[in-house]
C-alpha cells in the first residue's frame, strides 16, 4: 500500500469556529454563550442574509441554524451554502415542524434539534458533528488532482477514470457522481440530497434519475454490479460509497 502521508498537527489545533444563527435573542445568547464556554469560536447572526454572508467570509466548522428566520430562511441559507460548500449544519426547529426538519434534511442539513432543547443535549450533537466531519478519511489527498479508491483512480483535473489502469469511460452526470461518492465516502445520501448537490436546483426530474443513474455507475465500477460492495444501497434511506 502506498503511504498517502497524512499530515501530522505538530500544533495544538484551533478551536472549531461554530456560527450561531437565530432571530430569538435570547435564545442566541444562551447557545453563543454555552458555545464559548466550552472553548468554541462563536461567531452570531439574527438574520439569515447576515448569515450566510458570515459563513462565507468566515468559514465557520460547522452552524447552527434557526429555519424561521428574517431575510432569508434557514432553508433557502441551507440550499445556498450548499452549492459551495461541505460545513455541517445543524438545523433548530421548532416542535410543530416536521415539515422543515424533513425539508432541511433534504436539502443538506446534517442533524436537526427541536426546541425548545438542552444545551448539554446541543453541545453533545454539536461535538458529534464535528468528530464525524473532522474524521480523517475526508481529509485532502496529497494529489488533490487524483483521488484513489481500491482499484479506482480518478483524474479530477481531466475528469478521467480509471480502474485497474483500464479507463472507464463515464457520462458526464455519471462522473459528477462518483465524484460525489468517493469525496463523502461512508455517508448515507438520500435520493433527494443526491439530485440537489449533484444534479442542482434547477434539475426538475424525479430522484428514478438517482436510481438509473447508480445503476449504470455500478455496472462500470463493481464487480458484480447486482451485488455492489462500492456503492451500496442504504436501507430504504438511499445510497453510500464505501471503499
Ligand atoms: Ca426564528
Amino acid at each position: 500500500m502506498p503511504d498517502h502521508g497524512m499530515h501530522m498537527e505538530t500544533t495544538a489545533p484551533a478551536p472549531a469556529r461554530i456560527l450561531v444563527v437565530e432571530d430569538e435573542e435570547a435564545l442566541l445568547f444562551t447557545v453563543a454563550h454555552n458555545l464559548a464556554k466550552e472553548g468554541y469560536d462563536v461567531v452570531t447572526a439574527s438574520r439569515g442574509d447576515d448569515g450566510l454572508r458570515l459563513a462565507r467570509e468566515r468559514r465557520p466548522d460547522l452552524i447552527l441554524l434557526d429555519v424561521m428566520l428574517p431575510g432569508v430562511d434557514g432553508i433557502q441559507v441551507t440550499r445556498l451554502l450548499r452549492r459551495d460548500t461541505d460545513v455541517p449544519i445543524i438545523m433548530m426547529t421548532a416542535l410543530a415542524g416536521e415539515r422543515d426538519r424533513v425539508a432541511g434534511l433534504d436539502i443538506g442539513a446534517d442533524d436537526y434539534i427541536t426546541k425548545p432543547f438542552g444545551m448539554r443535549e446541543l453541545l453533545a450533537r454539536v461535538r458529534a458533528l464535528l468528530r464525524r466531519s473532522s474524521h480523517p478519511a475526508q481529509a485532502e489527498p496529497d494529489d488533490p488532482a487524483h483521488i484513489t479508491s481500491g482499484d479506482l483512480t480518478i483524474d479530477t483535473a481531466r475528469r478521467e477514470v480509471t480502474r485497474g489502469g483500464e479507463s472507464v469511460i463515464l457520462k458526464p452526470k455519471e462522473y459528477d457522481l462518483l465524484l460525489f461518492f468517493v469525496q463523502h465516502r461512508g455517508r448515507i445520501f438520500t435520493r433527494e440530497q443526491i439530485l440537489n448537490r449533484v444534479w442542482g436546483d434547477d434539475f426538475d426530474g424525479g430522484a428514478r434519475t438517482v436510481d438509473v443513474h447508480v445503476r449504470w455507475l455500478r455496472q462500470k465500477i463493481e464487480g458484480d454490479p447486482a451485488q455492489p460492495t462500492r456503492l451500496r444501497t442504504a436501507r430504504g434511506s438511499g445510497y453510500l460509497f464505501e471503499g
